[in-house]
């Protein structure tokens, strides 16, 4: 598929519309004045929503409640968080002990360095496995999992190196987004506690799991049993949401109320990273599966090389 040729976009065709949350749907601790409206709109001509998030620090059911509480009425099922992803992903290969240093053991243990919803992810989906958060913790691990741990410690990283070094663990991370936006402006995210241990254990994880990996809307297309093409990302980063969807053949709509400004945008010269479409901002969803030239995305050079 020309994936730079939007004339080829027919909404009629997308069943499934994945959101980002952070810059999409939410501005840290606030709904995006058109959150709710936008998601009621896509249900209500029977497409079906999926939130696709790489925050792992909370789990789905916790997620779900949180947003519940709030008046936005999403279900644990609409949600694919990293964690849960990771927990699917060490499920299989836990039952089918897909990996050497599993095949010793009865139970595997596994050492984590992230918050509470990669164990309660890894318990929701009934991972055969038992596991620790505790830098104390001296069992061997055949699994170290990494997510954005915001109480990291000096010997939490030294905990995870251990294994990571000496039992030959499997290296899972959640993610590797290098930042992580607040309210008061970027923090560093999961990739930087990641980065910390490659560098000291010399090795890369065997398995990354949330965007802009292509399995995370793949999994979703899976779920629903689509086509890749008949699915579009609302995103409003370019290096996870946009990359994500180019790699998975997934059609994807950059918001510029997030991370990415008009400019940062326009000085992006790497066509792997420019959207299918750009709307300010998430209420203009609608006007998209309406009117999708009014919203193509034509980076200048590729204006320029069209004119010529
Ligand atoms: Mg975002």
């Amino acid at each position: 598929m020309d994936r730079t040729d939007t004339s080829r976009f027919d909404p009629d065709r997308i069943r499934v519309v994945v959101f980002d949350a952070d810059g999409v749907l939410v501005h840290g601790a606030t709904f995006h004045p058109a959150a709710l409206n936008t998601w009621h709109w896509v249900k209500s001509t029977g497409r079906t929503t999926y939130l696709l998030t790489n925050n792992s620090t909370t789990s789905r059911a916790r997620y779900a409640r949180r947003w519940q509480r709030r008046g936005f009425p999403i279900k644990r099922s609409e949600i694919v968080s990293s964690g849960y992803l990771a927990a699917l992903l060490l499920r299989r290969v836990v039952d089918e002990r897909a990996w050497p240093v599993l095949q010793s053991v009865d139970v595997p243990h596994f050492y984590i360095v992230g918050g509470t919803g990669i164990p309660a992810e890894l318990r929701a989906t009934r991972v055969a496995a038992t596991w620790s958060r505790d830098p104390r913790d001296t069992r061997p691990a055949q699994v170290v999992i990494v997510g954005l741990d915001k109480n990291i410690t000096y010997r939490k990283l030294a905990r995870a190196l251990r294994s990571l070094l000496y039992d030959d663990a499997v290296f899972v991370a959640t993610n590797r987004d290098a930042t992580y936006p607040t309210e008061t402006g970027l923090w560093p995210g999961a990739g930087s506690i990641v980065a910390s241990l490659v560098t000291a254990s010399g090795r890369e994880p065997d398995f990354v799991m949330g965007k802009p990996e292509p399995q995370a809307l793949w999994f979703i297309r899976d779920l629903v049993g689509c086509r890749s093409d008949e699915m579009l990302i609302v995103g409003d980063r370019l290096e996870t949401d946009i990359l994500c969807a180019r790699r998975a053949g997934v059609w994807s709509a950059l918001v510029l109320s997030g991370v990415t400004s008009a400019e940062r945008l326009a000085a992006t010269h790497d066509p792997l990273l420019w959207p299918d479409f750009v709307l300010d901002d998430v209420g203009q969803l609608a006007d998209l599966f309406r009117h999708p030239a009014r919203f193509a995305y034509r980076h200048a050079h590729e204006r320029a090389a069209v004119k010529k």
